[in-house]
């Protein structure tokens, strides 16, 4: 995932804190060997243009002020908040990251999709509810092997809710100790959790609203550098097959998990995203008492939801790209399990439920 140019509004309607320009840029030169150029542009760019900028990030606030047009349906709802295993969510976080690296295609890859597959068998899903979605990516560093894992739990209404979290990691990092904790493993293990909550009756039994269908994607990662062919190599296949067969159609709505577990937890207002929906998440984090957590910065994020958002399908993006302070924790041996919180898994697994919630009634 990346970011063009990440802006920091001074003032929102949550009156979350300012982001002033700190006198570290040269450093995320050095951390940005590994990380995608437009990443380092964004930080350099944010040192050297901050008065402008914030004026336009405060214009771009007030028009994209995330509001509670979704709360009057969701006032006359009385149905129970959901509230996610958060501790189960964080032990597979664990879990996931003690793989170590997993790159598409190498031994601990190969390990972590038996992994995901013996939980899914857990979980009694029947053959036909998942799905492998496999091929072979043709890139700069070579020909490697692709899985995008899906799992399928039908509802009763026509139409379906995708809910993406990739679980790969970083290629060019694969000799640095880089293990993805937060940047893999939280979303690898949130769907896990996700899995569990939808089973919900059991199997053979639907879900009392939308199909949900749960997406492990692969080759999120850029191989080399970052860019429109280096990147998403998932999420680029399934999107285009699910194009021709008519998949994207049935589409109400999709949401991407990512970077989501930071003990600092500060999603960013994706502008590449479906307003609508990015209010609709806000109502549902307003419902649980969430809101502060959402959107106090907001830009473009390039992510696995651009090869569905360029085909027309409602899409958000959600994700924390505020990885310690100014970042740098992202794409670094310092993404470990001692950054993040069972709490954030909890503030946004739940809120993405919610969410699912408010989708079913609409
Ligand atoms: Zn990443």
């Amino acid at each position: 995932m990346t970011v063009k140019t990440m802006k920091r509004p001074t003032t929102t309607k949550n009156n979350l804190q300012a982001f002033p320009c700190v006198p570290l840029c040269p450093l995320w030169l050095k951390i940005g060997l590994a990380l995608p150029l437009a990443v380092i542009q964004l930080n350099t760019a944010a040192c050297t243009e901050e008065t402008s900028a914030n004026a336009t990030a405060s214009a771009a606030a007030k028009s994209e002020t995330p509001t509670t047009l979704a709360a009057p349906e969701a006032a006359t709802d009385n149905a129970p908040l959901p509230h996610i295993d958060s501790k189960r969510a964080f032990q597979y976080t664990r879990e996931v990251t003690a793989f170590g690296p997993r790159y598409m295609g190498n031994e601990n890859h190969k390990k972590l999709e038996r992994y995901i597959l013996g939980h899914l068998k857990d979980d009694h899903l029947k053959g036909d509810q998942v799905e492998d979605d496999a091929f072979t990516a043709d890139t700069v560093e070579g020909k490697f092997p692709v899985r995008n894992i899906i799992a399928k739990f039908p509802g009763t209404k026509d139409g379906v809710i995708v809910i993406l979290g990739h679980y790969d990691t970083v290629y060019p990092l694969r000799n640095s100790g880089f293990v993805g904790a937060n940047d893999g493993g939280s979303s690898t293990a949130i769907l896990l959790e996700y899995a569990n909550q939808l089973r919900g009756g059991g199997a053979g039994k639907k879900r009392d609203g939308y199909s949900v269908w749960l997406v492990w994607t692969d080759g999120e990662e850029a191989v080399r550098q970052w860019s429109a062919t280096d990147s998403l190599y998932g999420t680029r296949h399934i999107a285009e097959k699910w194009e021709k067969d008519g998949t994207l159609k049935r589409i109400k709505a999709l949401m991407v998990m990512d970077m989501i577990a930071d003990a600092d937890l500060d999603i960013v207002r994706d502008s590449n995203s479906a307003p609508w929906l990015l209010d609709l998440i806000y109502a549902a984090a307003e419902r649980l008492g969430y809101q502060s957590h959402f959107y106090a910065s907001q830009g473009p994020i390039e992510d696995d939801h651009l090869p569905f958002v360029k085909r027309g399908v409602p899409s958000a993006d959600v994700i924390d790209l505020n990885y310690g302070y100014n970042n740098v924790f992202h794409h670094t041996p310092q993404d470990t399990m001692d950054k993040l919180s069972p709490k954030s898994l909890e503030i946004v697994g739940d809120t993405i439920l919610e969410t699912i919630h408010l989708l079913d009634q609409r």
